[in-house]
């Protein structure tokens, strides 16, 4: 079974419209996905049950917000502390310099097979593409991680990456990938992928994972998990390395299990995750297991970027738990596939068009009811809607223009009908007289409007407009 033959199914985020559109006709997304939301949406408000839920967020939202203010320093701390704990520091400026870092460290090993924990920065980066480009065999491990592999997809949810299949499909795959028996028995086919992993994790030459929080004051790299496959990851092979976003390191050691009590129960509902790992360098002289060498590499890959915007500087206090996407009645509709980007939903649709720039991700912002439920679950408190208006102002060129692409959508024709609008209502006399003759003019206005009126019928002006409806009634009673 190699992973080297086949070409990943990718969709981009230019092509948003005619993906979504492809997916709500699609009955067996929409069934998966429902089915899927509902019960972790269910599963999330029970975990948290009696506790004071908004004291808890705003403890998350202050810690993540306090490590942000004190990132530089943090981000020094962190490389001075894990250097002293045996765990080798590397910086990447953008997602090709974090992958040739690696390949870099793969290569010095001799490596031929990585094996590998669940890790969205190494999905932003392409880093199994680009491995396996240099001959290096790169096998994910998180069972999800793992199906869509086989399935040569990406991850459609960023905690739950195969939750597009239901269980006939996981069943075709594994048989047709694996050899397995086709079967709806969840356990069969959980035993029978772990079995096929157990070999890969003993043949690995090189272990890679992401990291939840990076502790600054300890150096250490706590890693939530729940098969047991990211400290297989993380111990088994003789090389670990970890890699994450700079965004990911918290201050002290006492920030962590507040943050972890919102991350379990915000993206599966579970009280406490199966596994917590916390790696502090690799094995010590009278150790008889554990990695003889572990890496860290940070990436910046945009956030300095966002760093910079006092607004937008919000997305990076996100923990990655995907409850945003799990209550986001457009993302429950169309899937994670949909937006084309390694971050979907909600989380995405404010973190990609940094990453990605506005011409390629312009319709993101735009692909919310803005009804605010990712604001209010969100555990960490971003303030997602306020976000995504300030995107579509940005994509309109009428934001600060601090993202890349920032005016891709203006639209002289808009703007101007926007201006003359603006005009109209703030010249009371003028507005009078417009609407009337609207009124009269009714039978001859448009039943077309571009894309506004694709999907709905445009609204006919009234033949009396409502101060003239007014002024008739009161003048009716004033001659009672
Ligand atoms: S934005 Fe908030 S709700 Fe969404 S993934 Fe990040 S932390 Fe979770």
């Amino acid at each position: 079974m190699s992973m080297q033959d086949d070409a990943v199914q990718t969709f981009t985020p230019r092509d948003f419209h005619r993906q979504a559109h492809d997916a709500l006709g699609n009955p067996q997304i929409r069934a998966n996905f429902r089915k899927a939301m509902d019960g972790l949406m269910t599963k999330r408000h029970d975990s948290f049950g009696d506790w004071d839920l908004e004291t808890l967020r705003e403890l998350g939202a202050n810690i993540r917000m306090r490590a942000l203010a004190k990132l530089p320093e943090l981000l020094e701390q962190l490389e001075a502390n894990c250097q002293a704990n045996g765990i080798q520091v590397h910086w990447a400026e953008d997602g090709e310099e974090a992958c040739r870092i690696i390949r870099e460290l793969c290569e010095a090993r001799g490596a031929k097979a990585v094996i590998k924990g669940k890790s969205m920065v190494s999905e932003e980066m392409h880093l199994n593409e680009h491995l396996e480009a240099a001959g290096i065999e790169a096998l994910e491990s998180d069972l999800g991680e793992y199906l869509v592999q086989l399935n040569q997809q990406t991850p459609s949810h960023i905690i739950m990456p195969a939750i597009h299949l239901n269980t006939d499909e996981i069943s075709d795959i594994l048989h047709d990938k694996t050899g397995t028996e086709r079967t709806r028995d969840v356990d069969y086919m959980t035993a029978a992928a772990r079995s096929q992993l157990r070999e890969r994790f003993m043949a690995a030459d090189v272990g890679i994972s992401g990291v939840n929080f990076a502790v600054a004051e300890t150096g250490t790299l706590c890693l939530v998990e729940n098969e047991g496959n990211g400290r297989m990851t993380t111990a088994v092979p003789p090389m670990h390395i970890a890699v994450t976003g700079i965004e990911k390191v918290v201050e002290h050691l006492r920030d962590v299990p507040p943050l972890y009590a919102l991350l379990s129960r915000s993206a599966t509902g579970q009280h406490v995750t199966t596994y917590f790992n916390m790696i502090s360098g690799p094995r010590k002289a009278q150790e008889h297991d554990g990695p003889q060498a572990v890496h860290l590499v940070l990436v910046d890959n945009g956030r300095s970027r966002i760093y910079q915007d006092d607004e937008l500087l919000d997305t990076l206090r996100c923990i990655r738990c995907g409850a945003c996407m799990n209550h986001c009645p457009v993302y429950t509709r169309v899937g994670g596939h949909t937006y084309g980007t390694t971050y979907p939903g909600p989380i995405g649709s404010i973190l990609m068009p940094h990453m990605l720039g506005l011409e390629d991700t312009k319709d993101l912002p735009s692909a919310s009811s803005l009804c605010g439920a990712c604001g209010e679950v969100c555990p960490v408190k971003i303030p997602i809607p306020d976000l995504l208006v300030r995107l579509r102002r940005e994509a309109v060129g009428e934001g600060r223009g601090n993202v890349p692409g920032a005016g891709v959508k203006r639209n002289k024709k808009e703007v101007a009908a926007w201006k003359s609008f603006q005009w109209l209502a703030t010249h009371p006399g003028a507005w009078r007289s417009g609407t009337a003759m609207a009124g009269k003019l009714n039978m001859l206005m448009p039943s077309k409007l571009g894309s506004w009126t694709d999907h709905r019928t445009a609204p006919k002006p009234a033949k009396t407009t409502l101060h003239a409806l007014i002024k008739r009634h009161r003048k009716q009673r004033s001659d009672v």
